[in-house]
């Protein structure tokens, strides 16, 4: 007997060991790294985690967690065993303040369900169709995060089955190395089966003003201010290019642009006249004030659906996206985004885009999710759609962005196209680094949890 047969007859739920279900999971959103899974289990309990993680330990066989496989470095990707979590996918329970949640679910159920309560999570990433356990294992960063931190600071507590194959609560006030280690922690330590999750009332309507900046500095200045002020509830910039011909470069004709900034400033409103721009925008520095939106809170959840659309229509979500986000000190943001802007050839963002979204250092208090010192912060990401006969030229170009953020004091966001050796992840993680590999050894002790993407040695 096979030990798919032998796995298929310990658990209840399924497993797959079928051509096109592995294919299915054989790559991520970034489509660079390929591992065909021999076995998809579809795990019906927390129970049968336990029991699929045991098998493995016995077995020597690697597993990797899959939530949406939006990450783009293989981390929710094997060769041997992957769990998808989409079938533990349910709303447990809606409480006073909080929802209990299986890890599989998608944030975008979560809201559906939560809307005619008129309550949601604080912070929601642009990409609704991610599951609660793979933002948690991230982090989770949206636009309001400068003032509610990440998804994974918003987490009250959790179920895990740790890579002992041990079921364990976690909060806290309860196993709190676990939790700790687990919120942030790139499914490296325990696989997240269930969450109890922070929800808020919210007003019905938003208003959002459409701002543009032809500035960096003044951008950055206003944003500080807003941030201060708190006088919006959702911020998010962009950097748009106006292509300008080409220039010449060591020697070659390279494509240039001038860069410009829009900032969407979001505030929820109820049911009275919502705030005018004379208001909420006195003082700020922009170019122009371009539009004025209003609507029903849910569609401001949803508001990114169309650009995905546009991407799933033109062929470009097919493409690679060594997706590069870092955080960067406030101090350094102006230099290092400026410089990378003006080294970056326009074209190479189609079907993709360049955020900057600014954060508050205090918000957040998951340990792992390592960020600059200080308390004022700027979220960077390149988030490029390459078609692969130029992924040879692009992943340099970006492990240089990459390392130059952190030269400059930055972290990388690590769900994205993530290249670190040895070295770097233990730069990364700094004076925590020895607190990760002591997790490692206890809650994983045979390291069969996504093995290759974090490097202990
Ligand atoms: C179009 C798009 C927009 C995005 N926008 C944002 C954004 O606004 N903010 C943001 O923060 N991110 C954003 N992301 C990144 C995305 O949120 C992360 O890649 C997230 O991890 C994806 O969740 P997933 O369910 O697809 O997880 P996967 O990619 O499947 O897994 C991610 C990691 O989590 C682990 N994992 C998954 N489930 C579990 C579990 N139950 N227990 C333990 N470990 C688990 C996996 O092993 C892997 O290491 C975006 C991605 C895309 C493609």
């Amino acid at each position: 007997m096979s030990w798919t047969d032998e796995l298929a007859r310990e658990v209840s739920g399924r497993v797959l060991t079928d051509e096109a279900t592995r294919e299915a999971v054989a790559t991520d959103f970034g489509r660079i790294v390929v591992r065909r899974p021999q076995a998809v289990v579809c795990p019906a309990s927390a129970e049968d985690v336990a029991r699929v993680l045991k098998f493995a330990a016995r077995h020597s066989l690697s597993v990797a967690t899959r939530g949406g496989g939006h990450s783009q470095t293989g981390q929710s990707l094997s060769e041997h065993l992957v769990l998808d979590m989409a079938s533990l996918c349910q709303l447990v329970r809606v409480e006073d303040g909080t929802v209990t949640v299986q890890a599989g679910i998608k944030w975008r159920t979560l809201v559906e369900h939560l809307a005619a309560r008129r309550v949601s999570p604080p912070v929601l990433t642009n990409n609704l169709d991610v599951t609660v356990g793979g933002t948690l294992s991230m982090g989770g960063l949206g636009v309001a995060s400068w003032r509610h931190g990440m998804q994974a600071d918003t987490c009250l507590e959790l179920e895990v089955v740790t890579g002992a194959g041990e079921i364990v609560r976690c909060s806290s006030g309860h196993n709190r190395d676990l939790f700790d280690a687990v919120r942030a922690g790139v499914g490296q330590f325990a696989v997240i089966t269930e969450a109890v999750l922070k929800v808020r009332d919210h007003q019905p309507h938003f208003r959002s003003f459409y701002l543009l900046y032809d500035d960096l500095a003044a951008l950055l200045a206003d944003l500080k201010t807003l941030m201060t002020e708190g006088r919006f509830d959702a911020l998010e910039a962009w950097c748009a290019p106006c292509p300008q011909g080409f220039k010449k470069l060591g020697g070659q004709r390279q494509a240039f642009a001038q860069w410009f900034y829009p900032l969407h400033a979001t505030i929820e409103t109820d049911a009275g006249p919502a705030p005018a721009a004379a208001e909420k925008l006195h003082g700020l520095q922009y170019y122009k004030h371009v539009h004025t939106e209003d609507g029903e809170l849910p569609e401001f959840f949803t508001r990114l659906d169309p650009l995905f659309a546009l991407w799933k229509r033109g062929g470009s979500w097919d493409y690679a996206h060594p997706w590069m986000e870092c955080v960067l000190p406030w101090q350094t943001t102006a230099l290092y985004v400026s410089q990378v802007l003006a080294n970056l050839p326009p074209q190479a963002l189609a079907g993709g885009h360049i955020l900057l979204w600014p954060a508050r250092g205090m918000a957040a208090s998951a340990p792992l999710f390592m960020r600059p010192t200080g308390d004022f912060l700027m979220g960077f990401g390149i988030l490029p759609a390459v078609p692969k006969p130029f992924l040879d030229e692009v992943l340099p170009r970006l492990h240089m962005a990459s390392q130059a953020a952190i030269l400059m004091g930055g972290k990388r966001y690590l769900s994205g196209w993530v290249d670190f050796d040895h070295a770097a992840w233990k730069a990364h993680y700094g004076e925590r680094w020895a607190d990760v590999v002591a997790a490692k050894n206890k809650f994983d002790p045979q390291g069969i949890l996504n093995p290759g993407f974090v490097k202990y040695e």
